[in-house]
């Protein structure tokens, strides 16, 4: 496809589009390699106004102060909007990922509209609830009738920072809660995928969310470093590596501002002795080549029972072997391309690397012949890893996976926990019971057995142990990370 027709100034501030005065981002499409479109950036006047913006509207403006079912409407028209451009979004989406087309329907532009029309729904939350009065006595005989009112409030300005793996779903799983709680949000997405969220600001001013409700900005590192120490900003909700979200725990640290991060992961899939070892092969592929291993609950460390090893590596060799690698836009695609040419040469060094140290390429391990543009890398699995090598211990963020043995469950439990992250983990198991007792003693923030539901669940809570993360999104619980609570104490004389 061509450049994306979107507005081509590419801040949307206070209600506005304007040009941003930072630098200019040519932004990439990763099938290809050719230039979408040159973004010019948000300088600091763009997020200076961004952030006045949303202070005035969380202070003085009519969000704050709106009752849940007026910001629940809004939300139904901001969702009713997105819903008549879904096809649109799919070419937008595929553009700047270059995640196929099939997964993109689904996954990034699918499951994200539901994720909005869960948070129009929730924002009809009742911000008041109660305690039971009590009656106190007191010295001069008489009795006081007293209760505690407790109120949920918005935080106020919300500053959300996003990454380019999943960008439609990863920033309207920030603004759905964060407007649904009645904040106001500045937006700051990758600048790899700055589309899909420009997109949304364009619909926000369809449906006529007031003026600096939700800003949008783009830029890098310095864009993101602004908002993070900012003291204006009264929650920093940060989705991307565990480095950056260390640097932005330390930026809020002064000003104690509030931090909620998700962060990266070194996910393991367990497969018991027990297993349907073509639901193991089916389950630990698609972990591997879904988006090119471009996201963050993958599970990319293997660890098969000795007695099913051999069997596993058969299988997941030969469904690897017959993955067609190339253009996100063919029905027949099983996997695309990754976002850069950076990202290639990250993944072909931890494989060299692994490969250097002793581990076997069972399949994979090298660029595609065929796709050719783009910035493809072969759906790769390696055996003879130990858990301590870098390959088994450090975020690849691309489409490798590692296998390593194990005798018993507490063995499996020891090496899925030996790892700085915390973020998912899976097992497949014919023993329901089994495998849930075992998914109990893993330090992670999720497990699917059996491939689980296969998709992130607004209603479910998600995020990460360890350095996998802080707080979480979904569910009733990541609605109430958006709020803070006021206890009003009154008596009746
Ligand atoms: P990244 O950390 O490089 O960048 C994420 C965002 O932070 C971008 O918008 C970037 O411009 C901004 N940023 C960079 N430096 C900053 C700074 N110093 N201050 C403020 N903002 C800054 O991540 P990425 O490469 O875009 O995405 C991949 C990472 O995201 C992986 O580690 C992946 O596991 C993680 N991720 C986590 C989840 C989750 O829910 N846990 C979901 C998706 C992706």
């Amino acid at each position: 496809m061509g450049p994306v027709n979107l507005p081509p100034a590419a801040q949307f501030v206070a209600g506005d589009w304007r040009a941003g005065t930072g630098a200019v981002e040519t932004v990439l499409e990763p099938a290809t390699g050719r230039p979408l479109g040159d973004v010019a950036g948000a300088g600091a006047a763009d997020v200076d106004a961004a952030l006045a913006g949303a202070r005035t509207a969380a202070d003085t403006g009519p969000w704050a102060r709106a009752t849940p079912r007026e910001r629940s409407e809004a939300l139904y028209r901001l969702h009713g909007v997105l819903t008549g451009w879904t096809e649109r979004l799919v070419e937008i989406v595929v553009a700047e990922t270059g995640c196929p087309v099939g997964l993109t329907r689904g996954q990034q532009v699918g499951l994200p509209l539901r994720h909005l029309e869960h948070w129009a729904e929730a924002a009809r939350r009742p911000q008041l609830s109660g305690r039971p009065p009590v009656l106190t006595p007191r010295s001069d005989g008489t009795t006081m009738l007293g209760s505690w009112a407790v109120r949920r409030e918005p935080y106020g300005v919300v500053a959300a920072i996003t990454p380019y793996n999943f960008p439609l779903l990863e920033n309207i799983m920030k603004i759905g809660p964060a407007l649904a709680a009645g904040n106001s949000v500045v937006l700051k997405p990758s600048p790899l995928t700055p589309y899909s969220a420009l997109v949304l600001a364009a619909a926000a001013q369809d449906a006529g969310l007031p003026a600096g409700v939700l800003s949008v900005i783009t830029g890098g590192a310095d864009t993101g470093a602004a908002l993070t120490t900012d003291p204006r900003v009264d929650l920093v909700s940060f989705t991307g590596s565990d480095a950056v979200g260390a640097a932005i725990l330390a930026a809020a640290a002064p000003r104690t501002t509030k931090v909620l991060l998700e962060l990266g992961g070194k996910s393991a899939l367990i497969v018991r002795a027990d297993a349907d070892v073509e639901l193991a092969a089916r389950i630990g592929v698609q972990n591997i080549t879904t988006h090119a291993g471009q996201g963050c609950a993958l599970a990319t460390r293997h660890l098969v029972h000795h007695r099913v090893r051999t069997a596993y590596l058969d299988r997941v060799r030969a469904l690897l072997d017959a993955t067609v690698v190339g253009d996100p836009w063919d029905a027949a695609t099983g996997m695309g391309p990754l976002i850069r040419a950076a990202a290639v040469e990250r993944v072909a060094g931890h494989v060299d690397r692994a490969v250097a140290a002793g581990a076997t390429v069972v399949s994979g391990g090298e660029r595609p012949v065929e796709a050719v543009g783009g910035f493809y890398y072969r759906p790769t699995i390696l055996s003879d890893v130990d858990n301590s090598w870098p390959v088994a211990q450090q975020e690849i963020f691309g489409p490798v996976g590692v296998v390593i043995g194990f005798g018993d469950d507490d063995e499996a439990v020891a090496i899925a926990n030996d790892s700085p992250y915390g973020l998912a983990g899976h097992v497949v198991s014919a023993d329901a019971g089994g495998a849930f007792a075992l998914a109990c003693r893993l330090r992670t923030g999720t497990v699917d057995i059996n491939g689980g539901p296969g998709y992130t669940n607004p209603g479910v809570p998600f995020g990460g142990y360890k350095r996998s993360g802080l707080g979480r999104e979904n569910g009733s619980e990541g609605l109430d990370e958006y709020t803070q609570l006021k206890t009003i104490k009154y008596h009746g004389g």
